[in-house]
């Protein structure tokens, strides 16, 4: 049985991805727990979704951390209850040619992007494996199905983040916690902008002619987080336009 109150954490849910995943959980009744590195990012999810009447509570620190995490998830529990919807979104990008990729840029992209999320579910599963019931959301990337040139690092984190979720689908599925990974393609956010992605020419390549929008990848969460997608574990929900078909 699903829990009467759910609670989310959304990793980065102060900016793009994360923050349209965010509001979209508080619009489906969903307490949300907003943890950002950026505090006036975090912030403001949390005043959008208490001015559409939802409840949340925003965490800053480094969602790869163990002692932050911790603290983080202990205001979670004293001020919203047990957590039993994960999003892990928090992430960063990089681009260099695999040559001159060094071991500390290496080492980073694994920590924020794998690292991160394994410190963050291994922190709530037990609140999940109490209530019986827990949904787990790996946000990865259209990269690891298209592969990237000058992002071997990136690709291989979230390649990783693609592994993880389908071990844990396998470890967790008799016990009523689901896992699954969205791969974006794409998405207008600060991200994408700052990056030499030229977005309207890949945009105007896209089937869709159009870039994908948060709200894109909002709705897919909000399915994978919801009582319909009970039966969906391990999968791999592809949110891209169209532009990668595997
Ligand atoms: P974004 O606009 O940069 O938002 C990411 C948020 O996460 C930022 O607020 C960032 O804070 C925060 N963050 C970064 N590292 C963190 C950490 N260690 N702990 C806590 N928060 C952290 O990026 P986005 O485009 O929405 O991306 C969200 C996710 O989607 C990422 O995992 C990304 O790899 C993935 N993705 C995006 C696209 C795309 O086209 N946009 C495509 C494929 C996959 P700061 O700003 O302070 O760093």
């Amino acid at each position: 049985m699903p829990p009467e109150q759910k609670n989310a954490i959304v990793t980065g849910g102060g900016s793009g991805i994360g923050r349209a995943c965010s509001l979209q959980l508080a619009r489906d009744g969903i307490a949300v727990a907003v943890w950002d590195l950026n505090p006036e990012g975090a912030e403001e999810t949390v005043t959008m979704i208490e001015k559409e009447g939802g409840r949340g509570i925003a965490c800053v620190g480094d969602a790869a951390e163990t002692r932050k995490i911790a603290e983080s998830l202990a205001r979670t529990h004293s001020e919203l209850g047990p957590v039993t919807i994960l999003v892990n979104n928090a992430g960063i990008t990089g681009f260099c040619s695999f040559t001159e990729i060094d071991e500390d840029a290496w080492d980073r992209m694994i920590r924020v992007n794998l690292k991160g999320p394994f410190l963050c579910t291994q922190a709530v599963i037990g609140d999940m494996l109490e209530a019986g019931w827990g949904r787990i959301i790996n946000i990865s990337s259209s990269s690891t199905q298209s592969g990237a040139p000058v992002m071997a690092h990136y690709v291989a984190s979230k390649g990783g983040v693609v592994g993880f979720t389908k071990a844990l689908a396998m470890e967790y599925a008799a016990v009523g916690i689901t896992v699954n990974t969205i791969p974006p393609g794409f998405v207008d956010t600060p991200m994408l902008r700052g990056s030499p992605v030229d977005i309207e020419a890949q945009a105007a390549q896209a089937p869709m002619k159009r870039p994908g929008r948060p709200e894109d990848i909002a709705a897919a969460c909000s399915y994978l987080a919801s009582e319909a997608a009970g039966y969906v574990t391990g999968q791999t929900l592809s949110v891209n336009g169209g532009r990668y078909l595997v």
